[in-house]
């Protein structure tokens, strides 16, 4: 693929695809989270409940799936248009036995400032290494509980604490740090044995971020009262332990982040439920059949894989993504009001099909 120019250009569909677009809040596109497939090893609850994703379950074919060479080039237009984050999700990224090689070529993209990846550590320990050595920036895990029965049952029956534990490991080695974890917490579920998650990790140089338990998708059963706002878990920790705000690293940061006075480290609290960020979101997620969303609870995506099949060239998607961004007007989670789904939207997509 050949590399574009930053000008705006001219395509032959008749529109300018525009460098560093604005959306209709204003907002620049600077995150891309890429999906390399629907399919992954756990069933946690709040994401992928087995009652609805069996065995008999039909997840996209390789053929539906984009191709590495079709996710680079997807992502090298999205960087011309003013990304400069990438970050691979999933379902579970790890799965994709190639990850490494597109971690390689994406870890090549000039402009890109930060690659991730967002995984459930299963397979994490074997490839860490080699995805630290193809350029990979960061790894962010997923981690609910230290209890290992709840975590268990939290993985849908499929996880392995200790696994995962020597996963986080073998990232650390590599180099693949400070480690994020993020942590949902769900009333009733594993709210209690948050505190010992924390203090496991105080003085690790690992960030624990506790997540809202989000609405995202439908199949969930997500209800308010599951959620434990970020407010509610402050509380507790003050409790325990001296906590002070910081200033953001960035501006758009997702999680509001915190410190222990005593020095053992931060912790991130991302309150989409209780205190939305919408206003500064610049994320854009690609799903693992090439549909783009523009929101996390979005009902309706964009094919970018139908024209890049159809032969569009790279000024053609530059100019449809350019012209998607910049009719955006997403800002679900402040629409929705704190603990409350004020519009129920049925059809929204499912968070294992974009990632986190
Ligand atoms: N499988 C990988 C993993 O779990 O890290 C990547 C994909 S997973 C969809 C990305 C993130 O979404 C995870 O950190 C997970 O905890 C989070 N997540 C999934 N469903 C959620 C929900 N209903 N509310 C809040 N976070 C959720
Ligand atoms: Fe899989 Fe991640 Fe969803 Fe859990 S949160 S079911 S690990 S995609
Ligand atoms: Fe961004 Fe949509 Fe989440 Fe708001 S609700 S922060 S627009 S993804």
């Amino acid at each position: 693929m050949s590399p574009m120019s930053s000008a705006p250009k001219q395509t032959t569909v008749g529109v300018t695809s525009k460098a560093d677009p604005r959306d209709q809040m204003g907002r620049p596109l600077r995150d891309l989270r890429i999906s390399l497939l629907d399919q992954c090893n756990f069933r946690c609850p709040y994401c992928m409940p087995v009652t609805e994703f069996h065995a008999d379950y039909q997840f996209l074919t390789r053929q539906q799936r984009l191709s590495h060479d079709e996710i680079v080039r997807l992502a090298s237009i999205a960087v011309e248009l003013g990304v400069t984050k990438l970050r691979l999700t999933g379902g579970e990224p790890l799965l994709d036995k190639k990850v490494a090689e597109l971690v390689s070529r994406l870890a090549r993209i000039e402009g890109v400032d930060d690659l991730a990846l967002t995984t459930n550590a299963m397979l994490l320990a074997p490839v860490a290494q080699k995805l630290a050595d193809a350029g990979l920036h960061r790894v962010t895990i997923s981690l609910d509980t230290l209890d290992s029965g709840i975590f268990r049952a939290m993985s849908g029956g499929r996880g392995d604490l200790a696994t995962v534990m020597q996963g986080m490991e073998a990232a650390e080695w590599a180099g693949l740090s400070p480690l994020k974890i993020n942590t949902v917490v769900q009333r009733g579920v594993n709210d209690h044995t948050v505190l010992d998650l924390l203090q496991h990790f105080r003085r690790s140089g690992h960030i624990v971020r506790l997540i809202e338990y989000m609405d995202v998708g439908n199949r969930n059963n997500w209800r308010s009262e599951e959620v434990v706002s970020s407010r509610e878990s402050l509380q507790q920790i003050e409790a325990r332990w001296p906590v002070r705000p910081v200033d953001p690293s960035y501006h758009g940061e997702v999680a509001r982040r915190y410190e222990y006075v005593d020095g053992a480290g931060e912790i991130g609290f991302i309150s989409s439920v209780t205190d939305p960020f919408c206003g500064s979101c610049s994320r854009a997620r690609l799903s693992a059949e090439g549909m783009l969303y523009t929101c996390l609870f979005a009902s309706v995506g964009t094919s970018l894989r139908d024209p890049l099949r159809n032969g569009a060239d790279d000024e053609e998607l530059a100019a449809i993504l350019s012209r998607i961004w910049l009719h955006r007007n997403d800002r679900y989670s402040e629409l929705r009001g704190p603990g409350e789904v004020l519009r129920p939207v049925r059809n929204k997509v499912e968070m294992y099909r974009v990632g986190g």
